[in-house]
C-alpha cells in the first residue's frame, strides 16, 4: 500500500485501521489502535474529496494525541501532551476522553450505561490471559516489578 493509504495497483481501494501496515517517519509501524484507524478513515475520505476536485493524493500523517490504558479498578496510566499521569485521575480522564471520542449520543449513552453496570456489578467485559512463548501465563511467571 502507499503512504496515501491505497493499494499500489488499485488506487480506488483504501486500506485503513487494523488492516493497514504503514510506517511513520521514524520507521516504526503505526500501532493498531482506534486513534490511528479514525485518523486514517478521515484521511481516506479527504483523499476521495481531493480527487473529485482534481487535487493530488497526500501522504497520511499520524497526529499522536497520547496513550492511555486502564490497569485496574479506578486505576489507569496516561501520557497526554508529554505528561505522565497515573491512578484515579488518569482513570477518570480515560473515561471522559473515550466517551467524548465516540460517535453520536446513542453510542455514548449506551457505553456509559454498560460501564456503569459493569462498575457496580464488578463484571468484566473482557479478560485477557497473557501467555508467553513458554506457554505459561503471566500469573505463573515470576513476579515482576512494574
Ligand atoms: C480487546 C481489545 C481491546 C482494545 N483496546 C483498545 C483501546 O483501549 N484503545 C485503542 O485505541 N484501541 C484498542 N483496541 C484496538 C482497536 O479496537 C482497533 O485498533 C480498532 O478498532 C481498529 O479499527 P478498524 O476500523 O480497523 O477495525 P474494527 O474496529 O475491527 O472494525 C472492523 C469492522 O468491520 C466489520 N467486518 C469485518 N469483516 C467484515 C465483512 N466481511 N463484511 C462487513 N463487515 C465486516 C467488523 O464487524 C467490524 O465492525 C483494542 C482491541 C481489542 C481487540
Amino acid at each position: 500500500m502507499t503512504p496515501a493509504l491505497h493499494l499500489v495497483e488499485h488506487p480506488e481501494v483504501f486500506v485503513i485501521g487494523d488492516a493497514a501496515y504503514l510506517e511513520g517517519p521514524d520507521g516504526t509501524p503505526y500501532p493498531q489502535v482506534a486513534q490511528v484507524a479514525m485518523q486514517q478513515g478521515e484521511h481516506a475520505a479527504r483523499t476521495v474529496i481531493d480527487r473529485l476536485h482534481g487535487r493530488p493524493d497526500r501522504p497520511f500523517e499520524y497526529d499522536d494525541l497520547g496513550m492511555m490504558a486502564v490497569v485496574g479498578r479506578n486505576a489507569a496510566v496516561a501520557r497526554l501532551f508529554g505528561r505522565d499521569i497515573q491512578g484515579f485521575v488518569a482513570w477518570v480522564l480515560w473515561l471522559v476522553i473515550h466517551v467524548a471520542k465516540l460517535i453520536g449520543f446513542r453510542n455514548r449513552a449506551l457505553v456509559l450505561v454498560n460501564w456503569a453496570w459493569n462498575y457496580i456489578s464488578f463484571r468484566r467485559a473482557v479478560r485477557l490471559l497473557i501467555v508467553g512463548t513458554d506457554g505459561r501465563s503471566d500469573r505463573e511467571s515470576a513476579p515482576r516489578s512494574i
